[in-house]
């Protein structure tokens, strides 16, 4: 496979990581299980040791209406979408203008705001071994049971834009912090709040390095400057520890962590 050098300090929403060869997958399926397949890194930590990495190529980036469905390459930008979707009045896709990601990793972690998943108008994807549909894949809280790379997701055609679900979603993200972070660091526990817990066992806004737990959204792990791998690191088990200790809670990372010890 071809690759691309990638800062990820650069290229990363943490801002941190060094620089990676990452393989382009484009048609050649036969190697894919050496690699770890990334899309923008809006929800992954970078170590100092990444495993092998792969990303689509340009090839999936597309979006288009084609047998009265909505077809998206797997490569294609979340502000993309919105664009697309806002220039030929379709509904349902608002949501993604506030969600930075490409549409692999957007269905592979079910993103969303609330109620809003991107799960809830998928209709197929196209993965190496098939197509699949939904029914056919378990999907739930920010997460999905897909294994392999998804090339191209088709959606429900429903007319309709809606300027002020856009009004509505900017109102929910006027509380996060725009400090480089990967969005939420846990997932929310059954019935509470990882920022609750976070906040309730003293790691709020406490700094280390440049890394710390946001005092604006505690569960925003942010990179105030020249965080470290490390520094998240240290930050994310001391809060999973404090949070065990405490409330007998185990703390579940939303972020995907890339390191080989
Ligand atoms: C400021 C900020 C706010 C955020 N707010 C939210 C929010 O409100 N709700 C929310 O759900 N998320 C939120 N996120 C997280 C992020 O937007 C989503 O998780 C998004 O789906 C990440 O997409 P990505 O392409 O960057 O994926 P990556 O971070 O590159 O990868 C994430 C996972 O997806 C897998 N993946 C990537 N591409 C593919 C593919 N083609 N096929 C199969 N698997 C693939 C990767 O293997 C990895 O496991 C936020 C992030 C930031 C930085």
């Amino acid at each position: 496979m071809k690759t691309k050098l990638i800062n990820f300090s650069k290229y990363s929403s943490f801002k941190i990581g060094g620089s990676f060869d990452v393989a382009l997958l484009e048609d050649d399926f036969s190697h894919i299980s050496d690699y770890y397949l990334i899309g923008s890194c809006n929800n992954t930590l970078v170590g100092t040791n990444p495993p092998p990495l792969m990303m689509l190529s340009k090839k999936y980036d597309y979006i288009k209406i084609e047998d009265d469905v909505l077809k998206i390459g797997g490569a294609t930008p979340s502000g993309k979408i919105a664009s697309f979707c806002k220039k030929h009045d379709i509904a349902n896709f608002e949501f993604v203008s506030h969600l930075p990601g490409k549409l692999g990793g957007l269905v592979y972690m079910n993103a969303g705001l609330k109620e809003f998943e991107i799960f809830n108008s998928l209709l197929t994807l196209q993965m190496p071994s098939g197509l699949k549909a939904k029914c056919q894949v378990a999907f739930g809280y920010r997460s999905t049971d897909i294994s392999e790379p998804i090339l191209e997701a088709s959606f429900i055609l429903e007319y309709g834009f809606d300027e002020d679900k856009v009004a509505m979603f900017k109102r929910m993200r006027s509380n996060q912090p725009s400090t480089p972070s990967a969005g939420s660091c846990f997932k929310n526990p059954e019935d509470d709040y990882a920022g609750r817990l976070i906040e309730e066992v003293g790691l709020k806004g406490v700094m280390r390095g440049d890394m710390c737990f946001s005092k604006e959204h505690a569960n925003f792990l942010v990179n105030n400057k020249n965080g470290t791998f490390q520094d998240a690191m240290w930050l994310i088990d001391e809060a999973k520890r404090r949070v065990k200790e405490k409330f007998d809670i185990s703390l579940e990372c939303e972020i995907v962590i890339l390191n080989r010890d």
